[in-house]
């Protein structure tokens, strides 16, 4: 039989066609429903001239219809292009350059926008999935045959195109195979035991790899059931803990979670797994959410280009302030950035990884591709990391957030690590700003628990105390929140920005004190 990699192997785990597979309120979308309504929309996709490897991009709403569509575009042979709903049409215009789709889908009330940029670049169908539209895709398709024969899409082939946040430059559009999103979902099912019994939380957005891949993918190779939200709210998340087995959330849904005197042993009853990434959670976070619930948050690492790499065993202890264990089949070292030569346990170098699960390089740009990839296959991801005596990966940070004090290396995980220990702080980001003298200097931004009055000078005098003296901030401020992104990451741009004019950079600043700033 001709193969779909990755559709097969959905398709292949469904036991049921009965069984619910979306979850949405009262309204249950099951797994009979979604080959339906997935070859509708497949039908209309070829329809509108839709060929293998054709790219189909996707800004809109987080809804049941661009869920089911996401599988659509996978049997028509289509590379799913979804994109961050925050993007403005500036920003868009690149990604439609870069892409050059056949079909672009964005919600109606951005729909005038986006016809005039696709005339400006191209000649793709702007298309939306509401329905009772003239350009609605929803509207056509259920007038198609709810059958559809797949296009034929091997191992090798693209699957979709998920561009890199793009913090350093332009964004990247990171190209995962068939085999790919495959092989990390079936590897992702077996550690956390998924099986068609399970129902999971899906409050994350579908535009990045944590809601689209981790949680879709895992629920559709497993038979089991999502249970939908359009969006996070730590209150419907309670709600629905009584109802449901695993939770997938970035360190932020945790945090909230906390937030609320209804989270507690009985309430997570019934709910067998937590599962955090996209972010670094506090080694607090797991604690407090342990005294609470009685429950260890299992913890794993990935990125876009990479899919998943690496989890706290389901079995076993999930040490806080890790990330654990390679997934089966794929292989994870530390080396130096510079030789690239691998270095010892406790050592802190770049994390590189292969296996299935890691991008076959970024969407018409081959020097980057070069750059970030190994001679011998490893990537390159970007974030320092290292191993512990028990073998447990710990991240560190990312290579940018590097901070090089007069020429002195400075990870800024170390210091931020002390000042979430100090009583009367919930979490502090610390970044490199350019200094006269020292290249860059130290500013921590703190954020405290509520209640609590801390200043500069007494959280500098701990400091002082434990870490060397080029360790130490030079400045310090005190926020009510650090700037995150929507995937819960704190934007450590937007910091490096906020304090760059920080150190007079004439040379005329005093460089010993802490500033007793914010
Ligand atoms: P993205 O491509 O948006 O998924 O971002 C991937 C990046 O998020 C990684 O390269 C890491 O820097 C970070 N990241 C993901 N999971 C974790 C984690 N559990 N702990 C620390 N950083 C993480």
């Amino acid at each position: 039989m001709a193969k779909n990699t990755l559709f097969d192997g959905f398709r292949a785990a469904i036991a049921d066609h009965t069984r619910p597979f979306i979850i949405d309120g009262d309204a249950v979308t099951t797994y009979g429903d979604m080959l339906e309504q997935s070859a509708q929309y497949a039908n209309a996709l070829v329809e509108l001239g839709v060929k293998p490897g054709d790219r189909v991009t996707v800004q809109a709403a987080k809804t049941v219809e661009a869920l089911i569509f996401y599988l659509a575009v996978i049997r028509a042979g289509g590379v799913y292009q979804p994109l961050n709903t925050a993007y403005t049409m500036t920003e868009v215009a690149y990604f439609l350059e870069n892409a050059e789709p056949t079909v672009v889908i964005t919600d109606v009330s951005a729909i005038d926008a986006m016809q005039a940029l696709a005339a400006k670049s191209g000649d793709a169908r702007v298309k939306t999935l509401e329905r009772q539209h003239p350009q609605s895709l929803t509207d056509r398709a259920i007038a198609h045959r709810s059958e559809f024969d797949n296009v034929v899409r091997n191992d090798a082939d693209l699957a979709a195109i998920l561009y890199t946040s793009g913090t350093t430059g332009r964004s990247k559009g990171a190209m995962l195979t068939h085999a790919n999103l495959l092989s990390n979902a079936a590897a992702l099912c077996d550690i956390w035991h998924f099986s068609a019994d399970d129902i999971l939380i899906h409050a994350l957005p579908i535009f990045h790899t944590h809601g689209l891949f981790v949680a879709t993918n895992v629920v559709l190779l497993s038979g089991a059931a999502l249970r939908f939200f359009p969006a996070y709210n730590p209150d419907t998340v309670l709600d629905a803990m009584p109802v449901s087995t695993v939770l997938m959330g970035v360190p932020t849904f945790y945090t909230r979670l906390l937030a609320s005197e209804r989270l507690n042993r009985e309430q997570v009853a019934n709910m067998r797994l937590f599962i955090s990434g996209s972010a670094p959670l506090l080694a607090e976070t797991h604690k407090q959410f342990s005294e609470r619930t009685g429950m260890a948050i299992l913890e794993r690492y990935g990125m876009t280009e990479t899919n998943m790499n690496a989890s706290n065993p389901y079995e076993g202890a999930r040490k806080p302030g890790t990330v654990g264990f390679p997934l089966p089949g794929t292989r994870i070292r530390v080396c130096d950035p510079d030789s690239g030569l691998p270095l010892d346990k406790g050592a802190v170098g770049m994390v590189e990884v292969s296996g299935p699960n890691v991008f076959g390089g970024y969407w018409r740009m081959p020097e980057k591709t070069r750059e970030e990839f190994r001679a011998d296959g490893f990537f390159i991801t970007g974030d320092l990391g290292m191993i512990d005596d028990e073998g447990y990966l710990v991240i560190v940070g990312r290579g940018k957030d590097l901070i090089i004090t007069g020429g002195l290396n400075v990870y800024p995980k170390e210091i931020e690590s002390e000042i979430d220990d100090l009583d009367g702080v919930l979490e502090s980001a610390v970044v490199g700003v350019p200094h006269a003298d020292f290249g860059e200097g130290i500013v921590a931004v703190v954020v405290q628990s509520p209640g609590s009055n801390l200043n500069s000078d007494a959280v500098h005098g701990v400091l002082a105390a434990r870490l060397a003296k080029f360790k130490l901030p030079k400045a310090y401020y005190f926020v009510d929140a650090l700037p995150r992104n929507t995937m819960g990451k704190v934007q450590k741009n937007e910091l490096r920005n906020i304090y760059a004019d920080q150190f007079n950079t004439s040379g005329e600043s005093d460089t010993s004190a802490p500033g007793a700033r914010g």
